[in-house]
This record gives structure tokens, sequence and C-alpha cells, in this order.
């Protein structure tokens, strides 16, 4: 018998954002805003977790919500034992505020164990279950921080599950495929990522469920270690509105005009891609390579560069050019100057800023390599990419750690990539990808070496490994990052950190994050963002190769079977046309997309190649190795077209460098139209044909 604790958070409704939700003068988004409503992944964990105890037979199996948040965070407990959980704990203490997901991930494990004990009487055949990431966040790390701090196995994106020879095994997605697990032992935490059944509520059960009694719990009923801001080992340094895309967002009424559109944009493409996100910012410089005191280039509040423009401008006119040079007379002037703006504790801060010249974290900058079958990912080849402009600036090495088994050979493109050390880990027990044993192989090299930076791809193995990694290490991470720049922190100094931009709220707003209480700086950058280098063959580099000590006890999941996209696909196409869920059938993707692609081959005298959404390639339209987007390939080419495709995130991520996206949906709400250049509203069936003999006679 399994019970069930699922983990439920209150989040903004960012489905239903007005204008009055932003700041006018900052252009951010004010969270108190908007309507609170439980993460829709968490309601969807909540149905996943009654259907595993409706497969497996089990009527005397528990299900209990878990919540952290303050009391008005009730609303979801209450929501859910209207569904169908039987007892509801809620974690409320001002404590417990502030927090970042490792002050987040403890207290929540501590309450596990304390439900564990006096609700399970410590018996051990239960799950975690949740959903795989909450939208205020999104950084999906909390349940395989959970299951580090707990030591239980971890099986993230779960899509379903089968109830076998009396053990769950489940569906889930990974890079480039899916794969059927279970758990070795358990208890054990699952993620889950996409589970389409809701469950409702009836109005006997949430009469019941409005009365219930709600078990409420504080940080002293649980003694976690790590919690509130205290405990947190990220801190926001700043929030900003997104950058603006450079998408046209161009509606067309009838093909022909579509056709003459996406003809023309493609013959006169200047090769300019949406840049929103992406941005280079300067190059960071040390300061004892500055030329001079005042040369600083800090992130901070707007008001903390204010006031320190300010003061440089004054320090200047005074002809200051060190900090002792700094005295009482100074400190007049500079007040004087600086009337309302600062007083005398911020001038202090500011000059012992000035005063500090050595960087906070010292070491290599690293990537954790990602491959499969011998194979290297392209994110990992983009983020030795961006680890080598950060080294540069660093004036210190790129470091590769690549765990797997019989993997030396994959070392030669890493360096030509360019990386200087690669550190291997070769191991029969690495031969798959397993989190835990990874998540000690890795761990293990880091806190040898120490770098200073270490990076993840932010795909599905890197999202669930590197909180693994880092909460086994006590270092902080930020999640999904799409900037990552060196610079000093804050007007008050903290040299040369790595500062961590990424969406939040849907990517309504933009985070920039620093690492605090840390022994190294930790990201998982979103795959197609950075850029990677152009490879050379002649660079050197060292091969270091680390002994790590792995047994069976290590494994924690059985992989049953994995499905991975296979077959020669041409994604360096310069034109790539994509059919969704939207395409109805198989028959319909093979016989409209062809025809499309004829026409455009033709009329543009190019290469195209087809190209899928994942669903469409779950109903079978066409194989995975057609798939684009996150856990597919990330492409590029200079005009994509996106035919009955919704603009999911984990779909646009993979096109984000497409020069030209063109998009047909019959939906006149569908998202992609958002993202795209040009557009028309009208079904596949009907617009396709009508393209092709546009594109014909124009
Ligand atoms: C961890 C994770 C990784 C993922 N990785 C990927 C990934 O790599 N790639 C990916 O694509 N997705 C990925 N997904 C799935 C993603 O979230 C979406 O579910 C998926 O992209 C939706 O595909 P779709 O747009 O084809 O289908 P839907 O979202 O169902 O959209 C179908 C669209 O077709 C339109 N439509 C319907 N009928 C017609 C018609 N007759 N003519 C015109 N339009 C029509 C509808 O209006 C709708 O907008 C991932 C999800 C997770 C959780």
């Amino acid at each position: 018998m399994s019970n069930y604790i699922v983990l439920v958070k209150q989040v903004p409704d960012v489905s239903q954002i007005t204008d009055n939700a932003f700041d006018p003068e900052t252009g951010t988004l004010i969270r108190t805003r908007l309507a609170s409503v439980i993460n829709e992944l968490d309601a969807q964990a909540l149905a996943f977790a009654h259907y595993m105890k409706k497969i497996s037979s089990d009527r005397r199996g528990q299900i209990i919500a878990l919540t952290m948040g303050p009391p008005m965070a009730e609303e979801v407990l209450r929501y859910s034992l209207s569904r169908c959980v039987d007892k509801a704990i809620l974690l409320t203490d001002r404590a417990l505020g502030g927090a970042d997901t490792v002050a987040t991930a403890n207290p929540l494990a501590f309450a596990v164990r304390k439900i564990v004990k006096e609700i399970f009487n410590n018996d051990n055949d239960y799950y975690v279950v949740s959903g795989m990431q909450s939208v205020d966040g999104d950084t999906a790390q909390v349940p395989p921080q959970m299951a580090e701090e707990l030591s239980l196995p971890c099986i993230a994106y779960v899509t379903d599950a089968e109830f076998k020879n009396n053990r769950f095994v489940f569906t889930r997605i990974i890079s480039g495929g899916s794969q059927i697990a279970a758990a070795k032992k358990l208890p054990a935490v699952i993620t889950v990522a996409k589970y389409e059944f809701p469950l409702y509520a009836t109005f006997s059960k949430t009469r019941w469920a409005n009365q219930a009694e709600i078990i409420t719990w504080t940080s002293e009923d649980i003694k976690a270690t790590h919690f509130g801001v205290k405990g947190s080992k990220t801190a926001v340094i700043r929030v900003f509105p997104p950058g603006k895309s450079m998408r046209k967002y161009r509606q067309f009424n009838d093909a022909k005009s579509l056709a003459k559109a996406l003809v023309e944009s493609f013959k006169s493409g200047n090769g300019e891609k949406d840049s929103a996100g992406g941005k280079q910012a300067n190059r960071y410089v040390l300061p004892e390579k500055r030329k001079s005191l005042l040369e600083r280039n800090f992130e901070g509040t707007r008001k903390e560069q204010d006031d320190y423009a300010i003061l440089s401008e004054k320090l200047r006119e005074l002809g200051i050019e060190e900090a002792h040079q700094i005295d009482n007379e100074a400190r007049q002037k500079i007040l004087k100057a600086a009337g309302e703006h600062f007083h005398e504790r911020a001038l202090e801060d500011m000059i012992n800023g000035l005063e500090l010249t050595e960087p906070a974290f010292k070491g290599e900058v690293w990537v954790v390599a990602e491959h499969s079958e011998g194979v290297v990912h392209p994110a990992t080849f983009e983020l030795i990419g961006k680890a080598r402009e950060l080294a540069d600036s660093l004036e210190t090495k790129v470091g590769v750690c690549l765990a797997g088994y019989q993997i030396e050979s994959m070392a030669k493109e890493l360096i030509a990539a360019g990386a200087d050390n690669i550190y291997i880990i070769d191991d029969e027990l690495l031969n798959i990808f397993d989190p835990t044993a990874y998540r000690k192989a890795i761990a293990d090299a880091i806190k040898t070496y120490w770098p200073q930076i270490v990076l993840y791809a932010a795909t599905p193995q890197g999202r669930m490994l590197a909180p693994m990694v880092s909460y086994s290490l006590e270092c902080g991470l930020t999640a999904d990052c799409t900037g990552l720049d060196i610079r000093d922190s804050s007007r008050k100094g903290d040299i040369a950190l790595l500062l961590q931009t990424r969406p939040a709220l849907g990517g309504n707003v933009m985070a920039t994050i620093r690492t605090k209480n840390s022994k190294s700086q930790m990201a998982t950058a979103r795959p197609g963002v950075m850029k990677k280098i152009p490879p050379d063959k002649s660079r050197k580099g060292n091969v270091i190769k680390h002994k790590v000590e792995l047994s069976e006890d290590d494994i924690s999941l059985e992989v049953i079977r994995t499905e991975l996209g296979a077959g020669d696909v041409n994604f360096g196409a310069e034109v790539i046309v994509s059919g969704g869920k939207g395409m109805q059938n198989r028959d319909n993707y093979d016989r409209l997309l062809d025809t499309l692609c004829d026409g455009l081959t033709k009329k543009l005298n190019t290469s195209v190649e087809k190209g899928a959404s994942r669903a469409a390639v779950e109903q079978g339209f066409v194989e995975r190795a057609h798939q684009v987007g996150q856990t597919g390939t990330s492409i590029g080419p200079k005009l994509y077209i996106a035919l009955g495709i919704s603009g999911a995130i984990q779909h646009m991520i993979g096109v984000a460098n497409t020069e030209t996206i063109v998009a047909v949906n019959s939906d006149p709400n569908a998202p992609i139209f958002k993202q795209c250049d040009y557009y028309i509203v009208g079904t596949v069936e009907e617009t396709i044909p009508q393209l092709v003999q546009a594109l014909e006679q124009i």
C-alpha cells in the first residue's frame, strides 16, 4: 500500500494579467495585483496521485496535501481537499518567508519527515508527488532538492504511470525522447510534467473541504536547517521588464499577401535574429586591469546606479584617483553634492566598495557536459562558448566535467569548442544517466577542484541534476538563465560575481540573481540562447581523469526502456516547415507539408526540411527526430513556418534563433501569434493549399 504526499503551491494567476498589474514607472509586474490560484502543474500532480492510487487498486493509501506559504495559502489546501486529499498541512511562519529554492526544499523535506513519522507511522512506502515547476519561479528545482535532502530517488518530467507486478513504472520526458523507468527503492519523489485529466469537485466534497481541519505547522514544529532569507543561497538583485522582441507580429488576411511577404523576407534576409533576452553586455574587466578607480561595472538598483554616478562625478571633479585620498573634506563635499540622494552611511558603503579589488570567487569556469549515445548535446557547446567568454573576463580557464562510460573520445571535440581542461569521470555505472549516480560523480569532482562557476544546460537532465548537485554542495543555483554576465554586485563591493538573469512569472518579468553563502556559483542556461564559438581543431587542452567510488547502491532508477529520436533530418536547412497537433492526423501532416515544402523549394531555390512539435510526434504524425524544441532540436533557419502549433514555451525555445517565423493557426488567440513575424488566422486544411498556389503565382 502506497501513501502520497502532494506538494501544492498558491501562485499568481499569470494567465489573467491586466494592464493595471504593471507598475507604470518601472514597467514591472506587481505580483500582489494578480489573483491567486493553485499552480496548474500541482493541480495535475494531485490528479496524478489520485490516478496512481486508482490504478494500484489500493483504497487504504492516504493522499496528503502539503503547502508552505502565508495563511491565505489555506485556499489551495481546501481546493485539494475538495478534489481527492485526505489530510491537508499548511506550513506557515514569518521565519520561512523570503526563501529561495534551497530554503523552500529544506523545510518541505523536514515537513515530509514529520508526516512520515506522525501520519504514516514510519511506513516508507510513499511517493512525494509534485508539479514539475511552478509558474512564479519556473525553476523545477524544489522537488530534486527535496529528494537530495531526503536521500530519495527522483523521477522527473513524468507524464504517465502504470501499475505492473505490484509496482509503479513511469513514462517520463528526457532530452530527445522519452523513457520508461521505476524507482529502485521507495520512498521516491516524482515530478509531473503533464497530466491532462483534471479532477472536479462535487458539491458535497466542497462542503466537507470548507469545514475540514487544516493541520498547521510552524518553523518550530519542523526544525528545518535552511529556511527564510538567511537560509537562502541566492538573492534577487533587480527585477525589470523583459526586453522588447524584434518580431513583427503582422497579420495577413489572404495567402497571397503572406506568400509575398515570406518570399521577400527570405530573399532580403539580413541575418537579424530576435535578440530579446540574449543581448550581449559589455565585457567585464577585473579591478586590477581597470584604467581608473572609478571605472566600475556593477549591477544594482537604479538608485544605486544614480548614487554612484554622483559620487564618481564629484571624485573626478576633485581629481581623486585612489580611495585613500578621500579624506574628511572630500567626504563633506561629496555629501553636499549628493543633497537628498544619499547620506553618510551610503557614502561609506560606496567608499568601502571602491577599496575592494579581490574577486569574491576564485577558480575555473566549468560546464557539465551532457551527451547521449556518444553524441554531445548541442547545448553543451553553447555553454562552452559562454564559459569561454566569462573565463576570459575573469582570466581563468574553462573546464568541462564529462561523466559517463567510455567517453574519452568526446574530449577533443570539447577542447575544439573552447575548453581548456576536461575532467573525465569514466565508470561503467555511469553508462546511462542515473540522477543519483551522476550527482555523486559530478559533486565529487566539483568539491575536489572548486570551480568558481558551474554551468549546466536547462534540459530535462540538467534541470534535475543541477539542483541535486548544488544542494548536496550547499551552493546556490539559478535555473533557466537567458543571460549570464560578470559584474560587481553593488556599490558596496562584491567583485566579479556571476549575475544570472532569467525570466520569471511566465516570462512577464526578468530577474537578475546572485549567489550567496556558497563556494561556487551555479546556473542552468536555456538551450538555444547562448552562442557556441566556431570549433578550432588546433586548440590544445588537458584531459584530467577523476576517479569516484561508485557502487550499485548509487543507482536509484531502473530504466526499463528509452526511446530516442533517430534519423537523418537536415535541420541545417534554410527553411523548416513544422506541423503541430493542429495538423489533425498523419495523412494531413504528410500531404500538406510535402506540397508546401515542394512549393517553397521551387520558389526559394533552397533546402527545406520538415519539423514537428512534441505533440505532433506523440500523436504519431512523424518520427521523433523531427521534433523541434527544448527536448527536441534547437534550430536557427532563415524561415520557420509553424502550422497548427500553439506556441508553447518549450517549442518556441527551440526556434528563438530563427530570422523569420510564420504561423498558421485557426485560433485567433493562439500564443504563437505573439511570438512570430507573419501570421494568418485559418485552418491548415484551407490555408496551406492557398499558400502553395500563391507561391506558384507570385
Ligand atoms: C519538459 C517538457 C519538454 C517539452 N519539450 C517540447 C519540445 O521540445 N517541443 C515541443 O514542441 N513541445 C515540447 N513540450 C510540449 C509543449 O509544452 C506543448 O505541449 C507542445 O509544444 C504542443 O504542441 P502543439 O502546439 O502541436 O499542440 P497544441 O498545444 O495542442 O496546439 C495545437 C494548435 O493547433 C491549432 N489548431 C487546431 N486545429 C487546427 C487547424 N485545423 N488548423 C490550424 N490550426 C489548428 C490549435 O488552435 C492549437 O493552437 C514539452 C513539454 C514539457 C513539459
